[in-house]
């Protein structure tokens, strides 16, 4: 067999070709070793078979049975149903019949899956058939069809073991995906090298990578099977923990490079202080004076701060960022806000001068649809320092964008930016301060993940006054009930937001709906209110100027599309309507919400809830209903969404993790945290951790990122 490293293409592989090759790059599997990191996501347990005729209704299990005949039916209903009858053919009680159905699955007649005469494993649950014959069935059981190679058990890899189950990718099933990476084992032999430090390995007496590699994708011992499922096997343990370990020594070595950075040591003097008192328009709350403390702390000490400040939406962070702007700039230094969206920004801007305008500071904002020669004028006024604030977008990390004296950078609503982006902005400066804000309630071992190398600081108290906002869900049928609501509302001086959801504000096209309903609304619906329209494709000035009148009370009911999302703040406003609740996740309905109940007045939430609808979009809208509490909504979000697609998305800056998960694996990334601080901060030989580090920065090109210092 030709032998490969884990560095080879992976078409070198046996049984892949150039075009398996293709469709696995498309899940970013290029060489051998992306192959072996492509673990199992379960294991089936198929040293026992089940006996056909021992079964009973509720279980669930693996049979293997010889078909007897197949083919596509019609219910009396008019359902297409395919069916499938089986015959047990192994052991010393077989013999016995079962039948598989599948409903509306033509698919299988067409593409011919099954012929008679195969034999095919089914897993799943067994049922009673509720169709008369009294026979057991497996409603849409998953299959795998032995090849055609003689009698025997079928091949080793198939039956008769616990069987690795795979994500099939594209048409690559999960079958064809053991195959391959059975057969690349032995091609691979000898060239796995260890790629943890001895010393971590001896100390936390982990398996070596060859050995714990091959026993993830083909475990061996039965009695493991328990912990199998749990992904606690030795060898799963310590494939999770490298994963983590890596992550962790790159976040603890960028940590370490910020304590060597001089940082601009600011100093808290009376004129501080009494600047601060000046812009306050209330008392602060316990929660938010503990966190300005934390704050003032780091960016009054020698190093630069790296400070994650977490608080449910509506809890205050944005008055304690600029409490800590002001200290910057009462020192001489300016200060940059990034927030993700135009509207965003321009909300911070206008909020930031109007607390700051007792203070002899200029504020500016740039954000990318303003005129040229204004941004040219701006950016000269931060070049000479002329300017102490700025608020901006995306624009803000244009290379032209230069600072006098950035000593303060304030990232919003972090979750929208990846981590590079971050960095870009802090380059701007020499090691300037950093405080990155976000209303997501991040789990801690999310956190830990992402944003490792941070402190963190949270908010965990409403301003006072605060009445939870009622939430209720309407059905269609009871729409006119709901504009009636918002037309009482209104009409006692009010306002309201109208929120229609859009796959994307990409295209006219896209935004038709909510245009749409912007007419629908100032003519049918609310002709005798003032009615305006926000959404993504307005220009920038166009956008301010439908916040501002909306802030200034001469709009009394805004349609947006779902812009308004993050950081709005107009407290007289205190109707919501939702359209299409159902088609929003939970923690963007917890978002949007955010934007009513910010006054006294008691503020109303209404879900129009459209036909038809899931089970899970039902769910929500009962927790919407339910609670306003940010971090009860986020484990709502988590168990319905389920860690898989939670971790798919890229929201969040998270490394993707090819064998760890976060919700399940939270003991190991502390584990491996710890270990990796210890390695970086007291390293048993100093040679063993710079060849580490040298390994991660070329094997891990993108994720080690994360370890880049600004
Ligand atoms: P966040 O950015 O955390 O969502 P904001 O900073 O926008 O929240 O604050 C929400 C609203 O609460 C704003 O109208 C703000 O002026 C007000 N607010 C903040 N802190 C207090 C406080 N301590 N007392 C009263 N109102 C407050
Ligand atoms: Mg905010």
């Amino acid at each position: 067999m030709a032998r490969v490293t884990l560095d080879d293409e992976v078409k070198y592989l046996k049984g892949v070709g150039p075009q398996r090759a293709q469709t696995l790059a498309a899940r970013s599997i290029r060489t051998v070793g992306d192959l072996l990191y492509y673990t199992p996501f379960r294991y089936e347990d198929r040293t026992r078979l089940a006996s056909v005729r021992e079964l009973l209704p509720g279980q669930t299990v693996t049979i293997l049975v010889k078909v007897i005949h197949c083919g596509l039916t019609r219910t009396r209903k008019g359902v297409y149903l395919y069916d499938l009858a089986g015959r047990d053919t192994s052991g010393p009680t077989s013999g016995g019949m079962i039948r598989c159905k599948w409903f509306n699955a033509t698919y299988l007649e067409r593409e011919k899956i099954f012929r008679e005469g195969q034999r095919v494993f089914f897993y799943g649950k067994v049922e009673q058939d509720r169709y008369g014959t009294g026979n057991l069935v497996m409603v849409q059981p998953r299959y795998e069809i032995l090849p055609d190679s003689g009698e025997g058990n079928g091949s080793s890899l198939e039956i008769g073991r616990i069987t690795p189950i795979y994500e099939a990718i594209g048409n690559v099933s999960t079958a064809m995906l053991r195959r391959i990476i059975w057969n690349a084992f032995p091609a691979a032999d000898g060239h796995i090298p260890e790629c943890l430090p001895a010393s971590v390995l001896r100390k936390n007496r982990l398996m070596e990578r060859r050995t714990a590699l091959r026993e993830t994708h083909f475990p061996c011992q039965v009695q493991l099977l328990d912990q199998l499922a749990r992904f606690r096997t030795p060898a799963q343990t310590r494939m999770i923990f490298e994963e983590f370990f890596n992550v962790g020594v790159a976040m603890a070595l960028r940590r370490k490079h910020t304590q060597w950075l001089p940082g601009i040591q600011l100093k808290i003097t009376e004129g501080v202080r009494k600047a601060i008192k000046q812009i306050l328009p209330f008392h602060p709350t316990t929660a938010q004076k503990r966190v300005l403390k934390e704050i003032a702390g780091d960016m009054t000490s020698p190093q630069p701060m790296g400070r994650l400040l977490q608080g449910d939406v509506g809890s205050g962070k944005t008055i304690v960022a600029l409490e800590a702007a002001v200290l910057a700039i009462e020192n001489g230094c300016q200060v940059a806000i990034m927030a993700p969206t135009e509207i965003l920004a321009t909300q911070h801007y206008l909020y930031s001068k109007q607390l700051l305008a007792p203070l002899p500071y200029r504020v500016g904002l740039l954000v990318s649809g303003r005129a040229t020669r204004e941004k040219k004028q701006l950016k000269n006024d931060l070049a000479s320092g002329a300017l102490n604030l700025v608020v901006g977008t995306h624009a803000l990390l244009e290379p032209d964008v230069e600072f006098a004296r950035l000593a303060l950078v304030i990232v919003d609503e972090q979750h929208r930016f990846g981590v590079a982006q971050r960095h870009e902005l802090i380059r701007k400066g020499s090691a300037p301060h950093v405080l990155v804000m976000t209303a997501t309630p991040i789990p801690r071992t999310f956190a830990l993940a992402a944003y490792g190398d941070l402190d963190f600081s949270v908010i965990d108290e409403m301003p006072p006054n605060r009445t939870p906002v009622a939430t209720r869900v309407f059905a269609e049928r009871d729409r006119a009930q709901a504009f009636e609501f918002i037309r009482r509302k209104v009409r006692d001086g009010e306002q309201a937001y109208a929120v229609y959801p859009l796959v994307e504000e990409s295209t006219r096209l896209d935004l038709r709906p909510a245009v749409q309903m912007y007419e629908h609304f100032s003519r049918n619906v609310f002709p005798e209110f003032r009615v305006g329209l926000l959404h993504g494709r307005l220009t920038g000035a166009e956008k301010e100027a439908a916040m501002r009148s909306f802030r200034a009370g001469e709009t009394q009911v805004l349609v947006s599309t779902t812009v308004v999302e993050v950081g709005v703040d107009v407290p007289n406003a205190t109707v919501m309507l939702v359209e299409h609740a159902e088609r929003f996740g939970l923690a963007q309905l917890h978002q949007l919400r955010g934007r009513i109940g910010r006054g006294a007045g008691k503020s109303y939430c209404l879900l129009l809830a459209g036909e038809p609808r899931s089970e899970v979009a039902d769910e929500r809208l009962r927790v919407m209903a339910e609670t306003c509490d940010g971090f009860r909504i986020a484990e709502m979000d988590f168990k319905l969404r389920g860690p898989g697609e939670f971790l798919g998305t890229r929201q969040w800056g998270i490394p993707a993790f090819r064998i760890a998960n976060l919700l399940r694996d939270q003991e190991i990334l502390e584990w491996a945290r710890q270990e990796a601080s210890t390695f970086v901060d007291h390293p048993e030989s100093p040679e063993e951790l710079a060849a580490f580090t040298r390994s991660l920065r070329a094997g891990w090109p993108e994720r080690y990122s994360l370890a880049r210092v600004g």
